[in-house]
């Protein structure tokens, strides 16, 4: 690439030196005659330029295809790292952070576009090598063939418009950065527009003119102060260096012309000429590096920010001893929150304080609360996506931290309530339960028939092998309620493979009401013998559980067998008695008429 951007800038001035000599030395060979010796000198001048013109020619394409490919290079390779950064450490901290966030945002969403890339700006940077090479070039023809001063001139006339551009053009650039929020608002919206998710709501609600409108005013309210920007900081700039260019041509051609009145040669009055026509155009703006150059490096930035946000959160996770025991033992006694304390980074309130709790191993443990009790990070700190502030959560009186992460990890089984519906087959959304065993069909078989999925995905136009994905031929999408099915086979496939703990969050919002009651029945049987954990804020839904565990204010407020919590006539039993009477009134009302007097009532 810079081989090729060297020869590209040389090769304008051997053309320009080819055809100035051409034709100074044209009249000498017509008089001489076609055999003569001036002829053949003539006709060297001419394959000179003939040449240079043709290989310049034919690199360009070379110069294009290779800057391309730099681009590429250097921007993989930073999508890399920035893939590399957004997976690195077991905890997912940096991924909840906002500022990190916007990095991350920022840096992805330039690089997939490509257009004012790190890759495209180390592109432009190379491509200025052909510019400044060209400079160097038509300044030594001025001052060979002319004047040094002549060429000195134009050497700091270059520079000056450059310059005063480039700072024109940075100021341009950081207006950018200043319109982050509306850019991303304008993004989003052109997103939601083109979203099937979306669409539904969008066309019951009669949002699209909205949608429209509101895209309109935030995408006009960001470009329309770009657009300003672009014609203070380049228009004017641009027609003040047209004016200056003029006048120099001028005054270069009126010295010329008086220097040819005096005999100059012809070869040197069309180098000069052409030297410095050529030369004044290198004043002006670059398509092929300015602004590359100058956003290029915003992505970058925001990648590197990024990724030493990232390091800094891991260099500021609570000291804890890092284990690296390679087996973590299924629960035989308990597991144990002791003394646990948790506040997420930023925020003031902890969200757990000195909490005490016993997961009995090889039971049903449910973890009941209203909304914002903390029941999620419960599971986040269990599965250690975060560590405790203070405190340690314990198996067995061994500190979880004493084992490797993974270890630790390959015993749970997790159904997160915003679990990932993965775009790939049906079998190996399963599989992925427990990878090294993914292709064991059997098995996955027999995880989805304990999920009770089997038989939808059996009817699937390709089985088990349907991609589970709406936008490609063949594939499919499946309901909500089906879709956590899917989740549940796959955590109970990690089950059969050595888990031993089972967490299901909110396991039953997607399902029906007699779905939901089904599942609690089955689910006693499917998860016998393993430790799980059932969080849930339908109070009227865990009474099967062996333990229930009520959260409030960062707290085990009460715990005990249902029958318990109930006799003890405290917020459980208050919050149970309440949703169990809403919940029987929807049943009543939905059973037709004679089969109201409680018949077929799953929760009494
Ligand atoms: P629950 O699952 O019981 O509804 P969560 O565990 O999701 O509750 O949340 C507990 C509290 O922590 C809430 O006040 C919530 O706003 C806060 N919270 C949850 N996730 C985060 C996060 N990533 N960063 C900061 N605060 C959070």
């Amino acid at each position: 690439m810079i081989v090729t951007n060297v020869l590209l800038g040389v090769l304008p001035v051997v053309f320009v030196v080819g055809t100035s000599v051409l034709l100074g030395r044209v009249s000498a060979a017509v008089a001489a005659g076609t055999a003569s010796a001036e002829w053949s000198a003539m006709a060297t001048a001419f394959l000179a330029a003939s040449a240079a013109f043709s290989v310049q020619q034919a690199l360009a394409p070379v110069q294009n295809a290779l800057g391309e490919l730099v681009a590429r290079r250097i921007d993989g390779r930073i999508f890399d790292r920035l893939i590399a950064a957004a997976l690195r450490g077991p905890g997912i901290g940096p991924l909840e952070d906002q500022r990190l966030l916007s990095h991350l945002s920022e840096a992805g969403s330039e690089l997939e576009q490509g257009v004012h890339s790190p890759g495209r700006a180390c592109a432009g940077l190379l491509h200025l090598i052909t510019r400044s090479v060209q400079l160097a070039g038509y300044v030594a023809v001025i001052g060979l063939a002319f004047s040094w001063w002549a060429g000195l001139g134009l050497l700091v006339a270059v520079m000056a418009f450059r310059y005063g551009l480039r700072r024109g053009l940075r100021a341009y650039a950081e207006v950018f950065p200043r319109l982050a929020a509306e850019r991303r608002e304008s993004r989003y919206l052109r997103g939601l527009a083109m979203d099937a998710t979306a669409a539904k709501e969008i066309r019951v609600f009669g949002l699209m003119k909205w949608l429209l409108a509101r895209y309109r005013k935030v995408y006009l309210g960001w470009i329309m102060p770009v657009w300003r920007e672009r014609r203070r900081l380049l228009l004017w700039p641009y027609l003040r260096y047209t004016v200056f260019g003029l006048l120099v041509t001028m005054a270069v051609l009126a010295s010329v012309a008086a220097a040819g009145a005096r005999g100059a040669t012809l070869t040197s009055l069309a180098l000069v000429c052409q030297a410095v026509l050529n030369g004044l155009r290198l004043g002006e703006f670059y398509p092929e590096a300015d602004m590359q150059t100058l956003l290029g490096m915003n992505a970058f930035r925001a990648a590197r920010d990024f990724e030493q946000g990232v390091a800094e959160h891991l260099a500021a996770e609570p000291a804890a001893p890092r284990g690296q025991l390679a087996e973590a033992p299924v629960p035989r006694g308990e597991i144990r929150f002791d003394g646990v304390s948790f506040r997420y980074p930023g925020r003031e309130r902890p969200v757990f304080d000195d909490l005490r709790l016993r997961l009995p191993a090889g039971k049903c443990t449910a973890i009941v609360g209203l909304n914002g009790a903390g029941k999620t990070t419960l599971v986040k700190l269990l599965t250690r996506l975060y560590e405790p502030d203070t405190g340690m959560i314990t198996v067995d009186g061994a500190d979880v931290r004493s084992f490797a992460v993974d270890a630790w990890r390959a015993r749970v089984a997790v159904v997160f309530q915003d679990f990932n519906r993965y775009e790939v087959s049906a079998a190996d959304n399963i599989g992925f339960g427990a990878a090294p065993h993914a292709g064991d069909r059997e098995e996955i078989r027999v995880a989805a028939k304990d999920a009770g999925v089997l038989d939808v995905l059996e009817a699937l136009p390709q089985g088990l092998d349907t991609p589970l994905v709406r936008h490609v031929t063949g594939g499919t999408d499946l309901s909500g309620g089906q879709w956590q099915r899917v989740a549940l086979a796959r955590a109970l496939f990690r089950l059969r493979h050595g888990g031993g703990i089972l967490v299901l969050d909110e396991p039953t919002a997607s399902l029906d009401v007699r779905a939901e009651a089904r599942f609690f029945d089955e689910f006693i049987r499917l998860t016998s013998g393993a430790t799980t954990i059932l969080i849930s804020h339908r109070f009227s839904t865990v009474r099967h559980a062996d333990h229930i565990v009520v959260l409030a204010d960062g707290r085990v407020g009460e715990a005990g067998s249902h029958e318990e919590l109930l006799r003890d006539g405290g917020r459980y039993a208050d919050l149970f008695r309440l949703q169990a009477a809403r919940f029987t009134e929807h049943r009543a009302s939905e059973a037709p008429a004679g089969a109201r007097s409680g018949g077929g009532q799953v929760i009494p």
